[in-house]
C-alpha cells in the first residue's frame, strides 16, 4: 500500500513523501492529508468488535489503535503484535479505550430530547484527561517512525499535558509553549509532572503557537500540534467509536466545541473516507460550537464580517477574507476571551480543513455564551459523568439549535466531550451561586 501528504487544495493536490514532518503544501501553502491508495474492506467491522474482547493484545485494548487498519501509515502487518509494539506507540492500550457514546438522561432533558436520541462520549476518560491522546498516540508514532528525539508543541493545556505524557513514556525530549497565566493550573501541572520544558510565552495561544512553529523550524524538533496530519488520523477514531456503537448507522448529527478546528476537520476527514470506501451512506451534519468570546469560526461561516459567508467553495475558500478578519483582530485589539480556556483561540490553525468538513456534512457553526457552557458542564457532572467548561459547549449548543428546532426532538444526536475538569476551582464557585441553574450549594453545620 502506498501512504502520502497530499495538498488538500484541489488544484494542487501535491503529494509528498510521509518520511518527513512537513504539514504544510510547499506550492500552495495550504495544509496536507494522509491518503492511502488501499480501501480497507468493510469487512473490518466484525474484526474491530471481536477485538473488544482484547485477549491480551493492548492494541486491541486501545480505542485507537483498535482500528488499526484504517490508519496504517507505517504500513505494517497489523495482526503482527511484535510489529505493532515496534511501530504503534500506546500508554499500554488505554488511548480511546473507556470513550464511547453514553446516554446521560439529565443532559437530555435539559437539551429536550428523547433519552435514547442523545449520546455523549467522554473523550476526558482518556490517559492524560482529554480527546488529545487519540491523535497523540498516532503523532508519536510517525514521530518515532522519523527517529525524531523531541517533541514541541503550543497549547491551551490540553495538547501538552498529552505531548508530555506520550514523551515521557517513550523517552522523548517535550516543549511546550504556553500563553502564560491563561491555562488551567491542573494542565499546566501534568507537563511539569511528565518532565516537559515549559516555555511561557507573553500573549495568547495564538502567539505561543506562532513562536512554536518559529523555533521548531530553526532549532528542530517535532510539531505535534493538530496542523501535524497524524494527529487527525489519530482522532478519526474519535467517529469510528461512535460509528461502532451505533452499529454504524451513522447518527444525525456529530457535535464538537472548536478551537483550533483540528478536531472536526479529522470528523470531517474520517466521514470523508468512509464515504468513499462505501463503508457509510449517509453523512451525518456535524455542529461546530464557539465560545461567543473566541467566535472566529461563527463569524466567518454565517457572513458576519462583511457580509459574506466564507466556505469551502469547492476548494476555493476566500483566504484574503481570513487575513482581513485577522487584521481587523489585530487593529480592534479584539483578543480571544473566555475561560474555557481550551477554545480560546482566535485564530483557529485548521479554519480551511473545517471549511472542508463543514460543507461535506452540510455543518453548522454556532456560538454559546460563558454561561451556558458552564450549564452544560454541570448538567453532565449530574449524570455521572466528568468534563470541562469548553466540553461544555456541547450540550449548550445542542441546546440551541434545538430551540431553533434546527435539530429535531427524533434525530440521533451524538456530542464529544472532549476533555475532564481540571480547574476545580471553577465548578465549586459555580455550585456555590445559588442562582446558576444546576448549583447545589453547600451547606454549612
Ligand atoms: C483542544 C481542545 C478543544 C479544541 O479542539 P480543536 O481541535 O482545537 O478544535 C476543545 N476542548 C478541549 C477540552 C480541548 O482540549
Ligand atoms: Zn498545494
Amino acid at each position: 500500500m502506498k501512504v502520502e501528504k497530499k495538498c488538500i487544495n484541489p488544484a494542487c493536490a501535491l503529494s509528498y513523501s510521509i518520511n518527513n514532518d512537513i504539514y504544510r503544501c510547499s506550492s500552495c501553502s495550504y495544509l496536507l492529508d494522509i491518503e492511502y491508495s488501499e480501501h480497507p474492506d468493510k469487512s473490518l467491522i466484525e474484526t474491530f468488535f471481536q477485538r473488544r474482547n482484547p485477549n491480551g493484545n493492548i492494541f486491541n485494548e486501545s480505542g485507537v489503535w483498535r482500528f488499526r487498519e484504517l490508519i496504517n501509515f507505517v504500513n505494517i502487518d497489523t495482526e503482527d503484535i511484535d510489529e505493532c509494539s515496534k511501530y504503534f506507540v500506546s500508554l499500554d492500550g488505554s488511548e480511546g479505550r473507556l470513550s464511547r457514546p453514553y446516554k446521560m438522561s439529565k443532559v437530555a432533558n435539559y437539551v429536550n430530547m428523547p433519552s435514547d436520541n442523545l449520546f455523549l462520549q467522554p473523550e476526558g476518560y482518556n490517559p492524560s484527561g482529554s480527546f488529545k491522546d487519540n491523535g497523540m498516540a498516532a503523532a508519536v508514532t510517525h514521530a518515532k517512525l522519523l527517529s525524531i528525539k523531541k517533541l514541541i508543541c503550543a497549547s491551551t493545556g490540553n495538547t501538552s499535558a498529552s505531548a508530555a505524557m506520550y514523551a515521557s513514556n517513550e523517552g522523548l525530549d517535550c516543549e511546550v509553549y504556553i500563553p502564560k497565566g491563561e491555562i488551567a493550573p491542573g494542565k499546566l501541572g501534568q507537563a511539569f509532572q511528565f518532565g516537559a520544558q515549559v516555555i511561557q510565552v507573553e500573549g495568547n495561544f495564538d502567539d505561543a503557537l506562532s513562536k512554536s512553529l518559529d523555533i521548531a523550524a530553526k532549532e528542530g524538533g517535532y510539531t505535534v500540534n493538530s496542523l501535524n496530519p497524524f494527529r487527525l488520523e489519530g482522532q478519526k477514531t474519535i467517529v469510528f467509536r461512535i460509528l461502532e456503537h451505533l452499529n454504524w448507522n451513522p447518527p444525525d448529527w456529530i457535535v464538537y466545541p472548536g478551537g483550533a478546528l483540528g478536531n472536526i476537520s479529522s470528523c470531517g476527514k474520517a466521514l470523508i473516507d468512509l464515504y468513499n470506501w462505501g463503508w457509510i451512506k449517509k453523512i451525518p451534519r456535524v455542529l461546530v460550537v464557539n465560545a461567543v468570546g473566541a467566535n472566529t469560526f461563527y463569524e466567518l461561516v454565517n457572513g458576519l464580517f462583511e457580509n459574506t459567508k466564507l466556505a469551502w467553495n469547492n476548494g476555493k475558500p476566500d483566504i484574503t477574507l481570513i487575513e482581513k478578519y485577522y487584521k481587523k483582530q489585530s487593529q480592534d485589539k479584539r483578543f480571544p476571551k473566555t475561560p474555557a480556556t481550551a477554545i480560546q483561540i482566535g485564530k483557529p490553525a485548521n479554519i480551511i480543513k473545517a471549511l472542508r468538513t463543514i460543507e461535506f456534512t452540510n455543518g453548522i457553526v454556532e456560538q454559546v455564551e460563558d454561561e451556558d457552557m458552564m450549564d452544560g458542564m454541570s448538567v453532565v457532572g449530574i449524570n455521572g459523568f466528568d468534563c470541562e467548561m469548553a466540553s461544555g459547549s456541547v450540550p449548550s449548543g445542542i441546546m440551541k439549535l434545538r430551540k431553533k428546532e434546527i435539530i429535531q426532538k427524533d434525530d440521533i444526536v451524538v456530542g464529544v466531550l472532549t476533555g475532564r475538569q481540571k480547574d476545580p476551582s471553577m465548578i465549586i464557585k459555580y455550585h456555590s451561586d445559588k442562582s446558576n441553574k444546576f448549583a447545589i450549594p453547600p451547606r454549612d453545620l
